[in-house]
């Protein structure tokens, strides 16, 4: 790799492991009932893939692309809809499939957007929450690994587009870190 980035946070062995374990979870919790699963880009794309390809249920799929405004490494808060849904959520059971938490502001946000599209249940299947950072009360169902609050890379996650095909998650080092 290059310079930028640093230690390894979640390896590539722990992701797989993990992601069967949600897995296995979400396919219990919704037998009968298979969730639609909205994927937040671009930064989930990659965790969605290979959660949605250990669920063993007859799930179907949608995407939303969010911006929230500040720096790049910071969320403040605005979050703006670049790309919304095409399912009508109406009586539909929703997971959200979120790549990080930071503040949690971001997904705040589309608790409470999704909340009024009447869907019959929602809720969330984040990879990564970061320790102690949460600005935000949020009811997060399912949590694949709590980290140190660093900057991280890879796996979908990126810096200004770059990094999102490491096969694991590393910590950022290079500049605005
Ligand atoms: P929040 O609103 O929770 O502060 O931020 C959530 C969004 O900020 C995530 O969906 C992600 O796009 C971005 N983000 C937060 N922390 C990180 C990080 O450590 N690395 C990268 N690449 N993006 C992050």
């Amino acid at each position: 790799m290059d310079d930028n980035v640093g230690r390894v946070i979640v390896g590539e062995d722990e992701l797989r492991a993990k992601i069967a374990e949600l897995a296995a979870q979400i396919t219990a919790d919704y037998a009968g009932r298979p969730p639609i699963l909205v994927g937040v880009l671009k930064g989930a794309f990659m965790f969605m893939a290979d959660l949605a390809r250990a669920i063993a249920l007859p799930v179907e799929f949608d995407f939303m692309a969010v911006s929230s405004y500040g720096s790049a490494t910071r969320s403040s808060g605005i979050v703006r809809i670049l790309k919304d849904l095409e399912i009508d959520l109406t009586d539909r059971d929703v997971l959200v499939v979120e790549d990080i938490v930071d503040s949690g502001l971001t997904l705040a946000y589309l608790q409470r957007n999704l909340a009024a599209r009447a869907p019959r249940s929602v809720e969330v299947c984040a990879l990564i929450v970061k320790e102690g950072l949460q600005r935000t009360e949020l009811d997060l169902k399912y949590v694949g690994f709590t980290i140190p609050p660093v900057f991280v890379v890879g796996y979908g996650l990126d810096v200004g587009e770059r990094y999102r095909n490491l096969p694991g998650l590393f910590e950022y080092v290079g500049p605005g870190a």
